[in-house]
């Protein structure tokens, strides 16, 4: 017997299987992983077929070192998903199986843990007659006590209960009374099983439609749904009904959050309702603990798998369902390469597997409304929030007549008000402050120099310290001191504008000085936990008032929130973007459904500078439908996606000169490209080059070229030579090829 092996190394060269030599008593699956000679070396690789045949030469074929596990750890529809992405992603497929595994399981680093173990090795009448013999109270006697039912202990069992026992089970081994031996365990991540039941709500005639709608589907070949539900209608629970369905038909599901720190709520819910059956991916967990996670899925023993993107990845063995929560975020698009849009894996995962999924939203994405509208997805709508709580009044702040009024502070003299009743009522309020730090940005106010950072063509924002303030970079994480005089002109007048949530926060604590405050940004969540001991300290009421980035606008549920204020509406919709106004209208809906999710009705304030722009009114009046038709209408006009897809090939150097020739020449081969191909040019909008709004970033020059095209199978043609292109790299410059980059700057 032969097998084909995809070797683990990412080279063009490299891109075909290999055939290897299966030697005589080996047996092998395909999926499983094996470790086979390659040239000189030793390599991994993922068996992909068996075959009969050979159509390498006898002399020159090479044997299966070993399988690494005697298992396969590749399913076969994780195969055939692979296979499909490195195609479209145009990469080899060793690229996209290696998503497929726990890093650290890839080269051998990391390994199963054991444990030692000791049994008797007698029955337990000899046992007890040796027991019986050894001196009362020694160790001896003490350790066939322990032993004396049959049942297995760890040494490290035994270690608690009698001192240093190394030496006499040594002796008893020897005797050959018990006998010691090595078992694997599961690193089992801390606090991972609490049950605390099912709530047992009545469903909201909402719910209870929904799930009419999805419950045949998942007792039959799957479906796929888009649930669009308001802020508070109640979506979690439709998924849990979901997952408690799959799970009695003995499926798994898989459900995928944008980021697992900011959903402590839901992974408890989670684990709560489902307990050991839940498998929590996240970012925290330590190398071995993922592995052991990763293995509990594989064994069937894990079937409800909660995490961010890669989740989608899980190797379960009966795939019924995928719910995607706030399915419009961006952290779903995976930016690194291979590039991928979690949204199409499930999918494609689960037409294939026969599953059904949720795409869920209160704000579903242009292009996943679009499609819910054009048929692709059932579109089921929620409406209504549950034990119908109103929706939170929205009012609007101009901010301009803030200003006009001598108001130069963040808080407008509506918030305030609002804030000062709201902590007297003994209730919680949250801020919405997108942007971290102090200053927005440092200037000098006789030439209008601003303060950039040396390696990034990007403003250094002022955060202050225990010490003193400080300069920071948010790219690269440059800090310096900021400046007594003007670098460029000498002057003194050096000024400090914008704010961040630093100074939103000590503007609360100086109007509220015995109101106690917590901020969530990124400067406060770098530690361990830092997410969940902020949360908690809001949660238990420590704190009254939250202040944060949009970190504070997904998924939250605290009841006891009546009051959101959003500081600076317009900061998103300033973005040179084609996104900016679905993301603005996303995160301010968002942050205003935090408002009124208890007994007590809520209340937003939003403050702006330009009150009449329609996005603020959509948000305000949290009209969903009316945006959409607004934001379709507009990009239809301009040709933006979904209607065309946005690509650019990026190009860096450390010197401008090389970034600008490397830049020149491969415009001109895209030209060139494009009339050899005139099918594919047929296709094409725009070939524009240009310098990205940042010049330059960590110390590197940049340029890209614009592609604009239609959708289209030329297209995609035309981006796989693209890709080529950007492999086969430049002069002392480096090329990267994105498709609907998550930034265009
Ligand atoms: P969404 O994700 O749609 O914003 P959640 O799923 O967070 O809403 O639900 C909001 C709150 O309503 C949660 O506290 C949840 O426990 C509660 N809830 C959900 N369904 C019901 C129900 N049928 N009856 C009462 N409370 C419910
Ligand atoms: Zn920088």
């Amino acid at each position: 017997m032969y097998c084909r092996v995809i070797v683990d190394i990412v080279h063009e060269n490299v891109a075909k299987p290999f055939t290897y030599l299966i030697p005589e008593g080996m047996k092998l699956c395909a999926g499983q992983r094996v470790s086979v000679p390659f040239g000189a070396r030793e390599k991994e690789g993922i068996v992909a077929g068996l075959t009969e045949t050979c159509d390498v030469p006898p002399e020159k074929i090479r044997s299966v070192i070993r399988p690494l596990e005697d298992y396969a750890a590749i399913t076969p529809e994780l195969m055939a998903l692979a296979e499909e992405m490195a195609l479209q992603a145009h990469c080899p497929m060793a690229e996209t199986l290696r998503l497929m595994l726990p890093a650290q399981m890839r080269g051998g680093r990391i390994r199963a843990k054991t444990i030692r173990m000791v049994k008797l090795a007698v029955s337990a009448e000899e046992a007890h007659a040796a027991a019986e013999k050894a001196k009362p109270g020694s160790k001896r006697a003490l350790l066939l006590d322990l032993l004396g039912n049959g049942k297995p202990v760890s040494t490290q069992m035994l270690a608690a209960q009698v001192k240093d026992p190394g030496e006499a089970l040594k002796k008893l081994e020897g005797d050959g009374i018990i006998a010691v031996y090595s078992e694997e365990t599961l690193r089992t991540p801390e606090g991972a099983y609490i049950l605390s039941g099912d709530p047992g709500y009545v469903l909201t005639p909402g719910q209870q439609e929904a799930l009419e709608e999805i419950l045949p589907c998942l007792r039959s070949k799957g479906g796929k749904f888009l649930l669009h539900g308001v802020t508070g209608s109640g979506k979690t629970e439709v998924f849990m009904k979901a997952v408690h369905e799959t799970l009695a038909m003995g499926k798994c599901a898989i459900i995928l959050v944008p980021e697992i720190a900011l959903t402590p709520q839901m992974v408890s819910w989670f684990r709560g309702r489902f307990g050991a059956a839940a498998a929590v991916i996240h970012s925290r967990l330590s190398a071995g603990e993922r592995y052991d996670e990763w293995r509990r899925i594989r064994r069937g023993e894990a079937r409800v798998v909660i995490g961010a993107r890669s989740a989608v990845f899980s190797p379960v063995d009966r795939l019924g369902l995928i719910v995607m929560d706030e399915e419009h975020e961006s952290t779903y698009l995976n930016d690194r390469h291979p590039r991928y849009d979690t949204r199409e894996v499930a999918a494609s995962r689960c037409t294939r597997e026969n599953a059904t999924l949720i795409l869920a939203s209160a704000t579903p994405s242009i292009l996943s409304f679009a499609r819910a509208r054009r048929g692709d997805y059932i579109l089921l709508e929620m409406m209504h929030r549950v034990n119908d709580r109103p929706l939170p009044e929205v009012e609007i702040v101009d901010m301009r007549q803030e200003l006009e009024h001598n108001n130069r502070t963040v808080l407008s003299v509506m918030l305030r008000q609002a804030l000062k009743e709201c902590v007297e009522k003994g209730e919680q309020a949250i801020l919405l402050m997108n942007r971290r730090g102090y200053n927005s940005f440092v200037s000098c106010r006789n030439c209008g120099y601003v303060v950039k950072c040396p390696n990034c063509d990007i403003s250094m924002t002022y955060h202050i310290g225990d010490e003193s303030g400080k300069l920071r970079c948010h790219y690269c994480g440059k800090e310096m001191l900021p400046p007594v005089s003007c670098p460029e002109c000498g002057g003194r007048h050096i000024r400090y504008f914008g704010a961040g949530t630093q100074k939103v926060e000590e503007e609360v604590n100086r109007m509220l000085p015995d109101v106690p405050t917590v901020r969530m940004d990124y400067d406060t969540t770098g530690t361990k936990d830092g997410h969940g001991k902020i949360l908690e300290a809001f949660r238990s009421g420590r704190a009254r008032i939250l202040i944060g980035t949009q970190m504070i606008a997904k998924g939250l549920d605290f009841p006891q929130v009546t009051l959101v204020g959003v500081i600076a509406a317009d900061l998103a919709l300033n973005l040179p973007d084609y996104r900016s106004r679905e993301r603005a209208f996303q995160l301010l809906t968002q942050v205003a459904g935090r408002a009124g999710r208890g007994d007590q009705p809520g209340r937003v304030i939003l403050q702006t500078y330009r009150p009449e722009d329609p996005v603020i009114g959509f948000a305000a009046r949290q009209d969903y439908r009316a945006f959409f038709e607004s934001e379709f209408r507009r990009r239809r006009n301009g040709l933006y996606p979904p209607f065309t897809v946005l690509a650019r090939l990026l190009i860096e150097s450390r010197r401008e000169e090389a970034a600008e020739r490397a830049a020149e020449d491969l415009e001109r081969k895209v030209r060139e490209t494009l009339l050899d191909h005139p099918a594919w040019q047929k296709k094409v909008l725009t070939v524009l080059k240009d310098t990205p709004s940042v010049k330059f970033l960590k110390s590197r020059f940049r340029r890209h070229i614009l592609i604009k095209a239609l959708v289209s199978r030329e297209t995609d043609e035309l981006f796989g030579a693209l890709t080529e292109m950007a492999s086969a790299g430049a002069e002392n410059a480096e090329i990267c090829f994105e498709v609907n980059p998550t930034t265009m700057m």
